[in-house]
């Protein structure tokens, strides 16, 4: 029977790096929720849509056709047939992507597309992200919520965007905090721990040792 395994987090705790690990270890599906997320903001931002006015972006919010490859050694997003994989890790769509996934009518297209990839997962899958164990998928067979102190998010993040950080780790941190306070904060499927999910804290554990403490999680 297909594994379904969530998890969750914050800006810069390993979700992806660890998800796609995991994934590829035991042959499973992979899929970064945020990348939707980015893939629809994106869209708005490119069809002039005011990202600030949720009346506007709600009623626009089906319009985009987001399609997510669930190779995780190869993973690909587009939108209306274009490859958006580059232009989603701008710092543009970064400083509004919390405003679109605020909008209910966002969160409703975008978890009906989750689901409906988490059910069509020959093998399962592992999906990353803020409300995957709460809201799209909680009755994950496996759920994980990864933190880490702020100072390694931020560090993280920024040896992630090597030379392309020319803002600097003070102002990568602060932009990072902010969008978790946002998301946190929102009233739609707020990031959040289930109940149920196990609470890994990375801050001093390299990515192996998090892949490994996952695996053995999921073989239990
Ligand atoms: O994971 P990543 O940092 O790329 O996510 C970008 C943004 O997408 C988050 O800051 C959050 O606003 C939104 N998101 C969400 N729900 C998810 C995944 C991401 O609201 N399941």
């Amino acid at each position: 029977t297909p594994v379904i395994v969530a998890i969750d987090g914050p800006a810069g705790t390993g979700k992806s790096s660890t998800s796609k690990a995991v994934a590829t270890r035991l042959g499973l599906g992979f899929l970064d929720t945020g990348a939707q997320y980015r893939a629809m903001t994106w869209w708005m931002l490119s069809h002039g849509v005011d990202v600030d006015d949720p009346a506007k972006v709600a009623a626009a919010a089906s319009e985009p056709a987001i399609v997510s490859g669930t190779d995780p050694q190869g993973p690909t997003i587009t939108v209306d047939g274009e490859d958006v994989a580059g232009p989603i890790r701008t710092h543009e769509v970064s400083a509004a992507v919390s405003a679109v996934s605020a909008v209910p009518e966002v969160r409703s297209v975008i978890t009906e597309l989750q689901r409906s990839i988490a059910a069509a997962a020959p093998n399962g899958l592992v999906a990353e992200g803020r409300d995957i164990g709460t809201t799209v998928l909680p009755d994950a067979d496996v759920k994980i919520f990864l933190t880490a102190s702020p100072e390694v998010r931020a560090a993280r993040r920024s040896a992630e965007l090597k030379g392309k950080d020319a803002a600097g780790l003070k102002a990568t941190r602060e932009a990072l905090l902010k969008r978790d306070a946002a998301d946190s904060a929102r009233k739609a499927s707020p990031l959040a721990k289930a109940a149920d999910a196990i609470e890994v804290d990375t801050s001093d554990l390299t990515l192996e040792q998090v892949v490994e403490c996952v695996v053995t999680l999921i073989d239990e």
